[in-house]
């Protein structure tokens, strides 16, 4: 067989790790060095090469995105589809592994997944429940703790509490909310990899069956796996250790939601005998982009260390684009990614990135009034909006009518008067006989234990919903769903509201009539699932992507987290403000900086010829006005590689220093000249490198060796003038 295709194109050390001895291997490397292609030339060389059956073969990655991108590139390798084998997301698998294993896993056979809103909401219950005040034990603190304890793979009776009350609360906070999702059987995210680690180390018939068939795993974007990822890895690879994992520890940030670097650094122990390899040319970037995120990774001291170099050439400087205000920022993207346009180039070549979600809102406005189509990955998605969740609670409920989530959510939505006293005598009935509350109203019903008005509501509720089982039992999906969406009054409900908002949501119900019409994968292993539960895992995990307009030629908006892995001819980071980027948390708190500074690596090393960084002096952001200076990464990149445009002639930036910059301007009314040494109370040694303003107004931005640069309004700062000698 000729599988020269499977080597041809990849440099002698991505050979090596392609054609590898089974074995633990590791490749350390930094981005676009090729670690994402090596994998998957990696598993087409298993399978063309090794003989390697497509059932043998567990790969993972981090998004949905990235593990689409995976199998695509496979399957161009190998020429044919490859649908048995275990390609995704660590969520994914799981939830694939729990599907298949709901009774080792005690879990009910259509057990729901929770998503962040909903499991917000079942924590909220749990904490009432336990009658605390909800302002002391806000439930968004409580369910970081509970997936913290997840992540590391701790249940509450493994937490030691060392008598600290808070602790205690928690705890029991965690222990109320697992029962409630026990009784419910509901899953949240955390939950599907804690379960599915602990079925297969509890079960030696499942974990040998697995450790026997997943003979090799892989494993990309191997530094940001969390102790229970990793953990699962482990438990799989077993003794034979056929683990192969790429990572870049300058690319890890995912520290904040328990990422371990510490897994690159320790694999070598507990894989004893790893080959590790490195890759050091770098395909994707130009010259002045690779030196730029070569530069300012070197500010970081906790890091292994590498040499990443390109041939492609210096290419086109970095530009640096300062910007009066927000709105200003985002003409300015615009106008460039027109230009792009008018000269052939694709909208699907650019990319605009950012720190926060919130940033998006200016530039798809900018976008739409430009009449260039965009789209944003993140955010509020198809599957999270209102109205979906909505309509899915009912799905929800006709599948199985213990799930209290989608109970709490759809038996007043549309409003049918049931009150509040009401639903709580319900709950508080329910948490007495531990039941659920689908069962509880039937129980109360029964004994007659409501009121005239309520009585008929809640009955009337109860009816809908099991004539709606009757009448959809038939029915393919999606007239499922379009029965559903008018019986249950939602259509009608949303169509009362006549602003634009309320028309969106008619539309958008009507278009998940549209979506439960299109295929749905239900997996070759378990042919049991119902179209409709399939449906609804997926809409469950979708929320974590949307796929909506995926093909079409479009701008694509998102935060620097998601853009990992990814790669584009065109990109743009906005928002490179002090306060904003590095985040004003990073800032203040010790050893954030550095993870923000990797994000920041990310960021630049996305892209391939075109790399511009923008930031707004005046922003308005979460309703609030921010007036800021550059971000401190801006100076950390060498002047050769970068190129400042401004806005206004009289205000300058430090960028390019070129010598007479350094001479006393004639409008200069501070008394400091550029270059001076000077002595601050608080941020201590630093040097002028520029000033604007006059009298009260005089400000002056000074680089401190400690903090960065800051501008600083003279009349305030008392800054010492340092004699240097
Ligand atoms: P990141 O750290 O950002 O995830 P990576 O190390 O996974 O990057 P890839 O995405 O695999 O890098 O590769 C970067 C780009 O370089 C891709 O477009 C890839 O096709 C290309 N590339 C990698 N190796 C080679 C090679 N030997 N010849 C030609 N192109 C290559
Ligand atoms: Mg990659």
């Amino acid at each position: 067989m000729d599988v020269s295709h499977l080597i041809d194109a990849l440099n002698t050390e991505q050979r090596d790790a392609v054609t590898a001895e089974p074995g633990p291997l590791l490749i350390q490397a930094g981005a676009g060095s090729g670690k994402t292609r090596v994998l998957t030339h990696r598993i087409a060389w298993l399978n063309q090469v090794e003989g390697v059956s497509p059932f043998g073969i567990l790969a993972v990655t981090f998004t949905n995105k990235a593990a689409g991108e995976m199998r695509a590139r496979v399957e161009e390798l190998l020429g044919t589809a490859i649908g048995p084998m275990w390609i995704g997301t660590f969520h994914g698998l799981s939830h694939r592994f729990l599907r298949i294993h709901w009774k080792e896993a005690k879990l009910p056979q259509t057990f729901q997944i929770l998503d962040s809103e909903d499991q917000r909401r079942m924590v909220q219950r749990a904490i009432r429940g336990l009658d605390l005040d909800e302002k002391k034990w806000p439930p968004r603190n409580a369910m970081w703790y509970i997936n913290e304890k997840k992540d590391e793979g701790l249940r509450p009776q493994h937490i030691r509490d060392d008598g600290d009350p808070t602790e205690q609360q928690m705890i029991r906070i965690y222990t109320a909310y697992q029962t409630a999702c026990d009784l419910a059987g509901a899953v949240d995210f955390a939950e599907l990899l804690l379960r599915a680690l602990e079925t297969l180390r509890d079960n030696d018939e499942l974990l040998e069956h697995y450790q026997k068939r997943f003979r090799h795993l892989l494993v990309d974007e191997f530094q940001d796996t969390n102790t229970i990822q990793y953990a699962w890895l482990r438990l799989i690879a077993g003794d034979t250790g056929n683990l192969f994992a790429v990572g870049d520890d300058d690319q890890s940030i995912y520290g904040w939601r328990g990422a371990k670097v510490e897994n690159i650094l320790n694999f070598n122990q507990h894989f004893p005998g790893t080959r590790v390899i490195r890759l050091e040319r770098n395909y994707r970037s130009t010259g002045n982009i690779l030196n730029a995120a070569n530069a300012l990774i070197e500010n970081n001291t906790d890091r292994l260390g590498k040499n990443l170099w390109t041939d492609i050439g210096e290419g086109d400087p970095i530009t640096f684009y300062s910007a009066y205000n927000e709105g200003d920022e985002a003409r300015f993207v615009v106008e460039r990614i027109m230009e792009h346009i008018n000269t052939g180039g694709r909208r699907s070549d650019a990319a605009i990135l950012y720190r926060s979600n919130a940033q998006s809102r200016v530039l798809e406005e900018a976008f739409f009034r430009a009449g260039i189509r965009y789209r944003v990955y993140g955010g509020l998605r198809f599957f999270e909006r209102m109205e979906i969740k909505d309509a899915l609670a009912y799905l929800r409920l006709i599948s199985l009518s213990d799930d209290d989530v989608s109970f709490e959510r759809a038996i007043n939505q549309p409003p049918r008067g049931i009150g509040d006293k009401t639903l709580s005598s319900i709950r508080n009935a329910a948490r007495e006989a531990n039941v659920s509350l689908w069962h509880a109203c039937a129980e109360i019903l029964t004994a007659n234990a409501l009121k005239g008005r309520a009585s008929t509501a809640v009955s009337g509720f109860m009816t809908l919903i099991m004539n709606m089982r009757k009448e959809t039992s038939e029915l393919s999906l999606d007239k499922t769903v379009e029965y559903v969406i008018e019986h249950s009054g939602l259509l009608d409900h949303y169509k009362k509201d006549r602003t634009e908002k309320g028309e969106a949501r008619v539309e958008n119900l009507l278009e998940l009539v549209g979506a439960a019409g299109a295929p749905i994968d239900v997996p070759e292993d378990m042919p049991e699932m119902s179209q409709l539960d399939a449906f609804l895992s997926n809409a469950a995990l979708e929320a974590g992507d949307n796929q909506a307009d995926e093909g079409e030629d479009c701008v694509q908006l998102m935060t620097m987290h998601s853009a990992k892995g990814l790669e584009f001819p065109l990109v743009f980071i906005t928002g490179m403000e002090q306060g904003l980027f590095p985040s004003k948390r990073s800032v203040e708190e010790s050893g954030k900086i550095e993870e923000e500074r990797r994000l920041c690596y990310v960021g630049i090393t996305r892209a391939e010829q075109r790399l511009f960084l923008t930031m707004a002096e005046h922003r308005r952001l979460y309703g609030r006005d921010h007036f800021s200076t550059p971000s401190r990464f801006i100076s950390e990149i060498p002047s050769d590689f970068i190129m400042e445009i401004r806005p206004r002639l009289n205000v300058s930036r430090p960028m390019v220093q070129t010598p007479q910059r350094k001479a006393i301007r004639e409008d200069n009314t501070t008394g400091l000249s550029i270059g001076q040494r000077v002595m601050h109370g608080k941020f201590g040694e630093g040097t002028v490198t520029d000033y604007e303003g006059q009298g009260a107004h005089a400000r002056v931005y000074v680089n401190f060796e400690t903090v960065g640069s800051k501008w600083l309004v003279l009349a305030y700062a008392k800054l010492e003038a340092l004699n240097t000698a």
